[in-house]
């Protein structure tokens, strides 16, 4: 990455080394450590501090990551920053946006919205710089007391135990051992700790190449996706442009492949690129060069994500190319899946199968997403003549084709399901189409919170399972509200909350239903009938306590 403009980038906070106990030779032994505070390592900080489990970080950096790098932040990812209070430095500065548009040369061949209505509680995605995005993450963390974040310290090698890990670590005033119960890998993706495990990805790595330039622009056009493909101003390349607070905006554009990397991050190669791009649009040709840089896609994932007491999370565990934003995104769903295991088995409440279930999930959803993603670049660095042809006939058929647009769609991230987890149980009774059953993802529901005020269910999420119910099933509320570890909450007249849209968008209209939520939103269970020994044992299931009681 070359830096040839000035911006806030080079100003970012920098944080002393501050030599831990284990230099002055005592003896700790932590519950977890995490190894890389990238934007994985600290939301699966929050994540754990919001469980109330006392966490290390280890980072070899002095201060957050440099520039802009992943710029959009899903709606998922925001409700889980969230659940975990620490989404509100980023929403102060990012910029949310829901559509977006496609051109192949002079038409345009697509235009689309995200699903965004009014039940929702964020916009489906929020741009911001992610050295950004990490500061506020860091500053949220500043104090909490569960959270020790050690700057300046290198993991060096890794010997994992049976009951426990060792980390070496390298700092500024010498070395240490540092013994954890448990460490998870966020060192993104040249993941040392993969390597020291002898662990290896699986997947793909595609040869088209991407340039990535930030400029700051003084620009009136709204916050959206833009894509060109074989445009006026760059034949025969695909350009996107994104926006970014502080009149900064990314510009990406695909390289030809014969073209030599290290000229076409020349200053006077880029200018004459995005120079002839924004004349095309009638922008200001007054621009600052920010920073550049060339980017590959990768499709690759391990296998597993737990190794004994190690597990992995973020780049460190999958690589996902850029288009539809899932690198980061996906690696904030892997810390949201995470720290509540995490937390319920450190705690003796959960099963060592959540962890097994953590691993078994999030590869599930990296499959997911690498096959989408992998149609996105595809169709964004065609691979072959025969890609490009295809490409082409889809794009030249979008105009004046409704049709044929689904072809151009890009595919943006969206929350992964989880069907076939071995934490849900089949639900019971007959339930409306649409609502959310075992495995999905809960749905942003408005409803009235207690005290009177206008909320989300999620808001009413505890950091242990929520049973949700329609109040006046006086049984069920009897049981549930005597089980321990367990968040009741009783919506309708009498109830915490007032029913709301809950009616409609769960499908739950008489006392006697009920919903079984898993701390990271996901549905657990749901039944029409309540019956105690059934609850126990969906609960049982959903804490990785299969065949143990809850
Ligand atoms: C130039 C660039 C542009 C990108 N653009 C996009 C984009 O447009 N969209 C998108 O979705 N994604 C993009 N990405 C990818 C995105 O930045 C990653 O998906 C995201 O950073 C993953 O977060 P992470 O926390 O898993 O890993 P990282 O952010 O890489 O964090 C890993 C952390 O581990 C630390 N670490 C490394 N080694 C050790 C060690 N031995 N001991 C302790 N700590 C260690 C590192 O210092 C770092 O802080 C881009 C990446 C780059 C480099």
């Amino acid at each position: 990455m070359s830096t040839l403009g000035r911006f806030a980038y080079d100003a970012m906070p920098r944080y002393a080394f501050r030599a831990p106990p284990e230099l002055r030779g005592e003896d700790r032994r932590h519950r977890v450590a995490i190894v890389g505070a990238g934007p994985v390592g600290l939301t699966l900080a929050a994540g754990l501090a919001r469980h109330g489990v006392p966490c290390v970080l280890i980072e070899p950096r002095e201060q957050a990551s440099f520039g802009s790098r992943a710029i959009c932040l899903s709606r998922r990812s925001l409700e889980i920053l969230e659940g975990f209070g620490v989404a509100g430095g980023i929403l102060a500065q990012a910029l949310p946006w829901t559509d977006g548009t496609s051109f192949w040369r002079g038409h345009e061949v697509l235009r689309f919205a995200m699903p965004h209505d009014a039940d929702q509680k964020h916009p489906p995605m929020v741009n911001l710089q992610q050295c950004f995005t990490e500061q506020a993450l860091i500053d949220a963390l500043a104090d909490r007391p569960e959270v020790e974040l050690r700057w300046l310290s290198e993991m060096r090698a890794i010997e994992p135990g049976p009951d426990g890990v060792l980390l070496h670590i390298g700092t500024p005033e010498g070395s240490y051992d540092l013994e954890a119960d448990w460490v998870v890998a966020t060192d993104g993706a040249r993941s040392p700790a993969r390597q020291a495990l002898g662990l290896h990805l699986e997947g793909e790595s595609h040869d088209g190449r991407y340039l990535i330039a930030d400029i700051r622009l003084h620009s009136h056009h709204p916050t959206e996706r833009r894509a060109w493909f074989d445009p006026p101003s760059n034949p025969g390349s695909t350009l996107l442009m994104h926006r970014q607070p502080g009149d900064i905006w990314r510009i990406d554009y695909q390289l030809h492949p014969e073209e030599d990397e290290h000229a076409a991050q020349r200053e006077e190669a880029v200018r004459a690129r995005i120079g002839a791009h924004l004349a095309r649009l009638g922008e200001p040709a007054e621009y600052e060069l920010i920073l550049v840089s060339v980017y590959r896609a990768h499709c690759r994932t391990l296998p597993a994500y737990r190794h004994g007491r190690v597990l992995f999370a973020g780049d460190a565990a999958h690589l996902l190319p850029i288009f539809g934003v899932r690198g980061m995104n996906s690696g904030i769903e892997d810390a949201g899946n995470l720290a509540w295991k995490l937390a319920a088995v450190v705690a003796g409440e959960g099963g060592e199968a959540l962890l097994d279930s953590y691993s078994a999930e999030r590869v599930h959803a990296a499959r997911r997403n690498i096959a989408e993603a992998r149609k996105s670049t595809l169709f964004m660095t065609p691979p072959s003549r025969g890609h490009a042809l295809l490409r082409e006939a889809a794009l030249s058929l979008s105009v004046g084709n409704g049709w044929a647009r689904t072809l151009v769609n890009p595919r943006q991230s969206t929350a992964i399901a989880q069907p076939d987890s071995p934490l849900s149980t089949p639900e019971q009774g007959e339930w409306p189409a649409g609502t959310p059953g075992p495995g999905a993802v809960l749905p942003s529901v408005p409803l009235t919170l207690p005290g009177g005020g206008a909320g989300h269910l999620l808001d009413l999420l505890g950091p242990r399972p929520t049973a949700v119910v329609v109040a006046g099933d006086a049984a069920a509320e009897t049981v549930l509200a005597g089980t321990p570890g367990v968040t009741l909450l009783r919506l309708g007249s009498g109830g915490e909350a007032g029913a709301g849209r809950a009616t409609a968008l769960l499908g739950l209209a008489a006392p006697g239903s009920g919903y079984l939520l898993r701390p990271d939103g996901h549905v657990a269970w749901r039944w029409r009938r309540f019956e105690a020994g059934a609850f126990a044992a969906a609960l049982a299931r959903l804490l990785g306590r299969e065949g143990a009681s809850a």
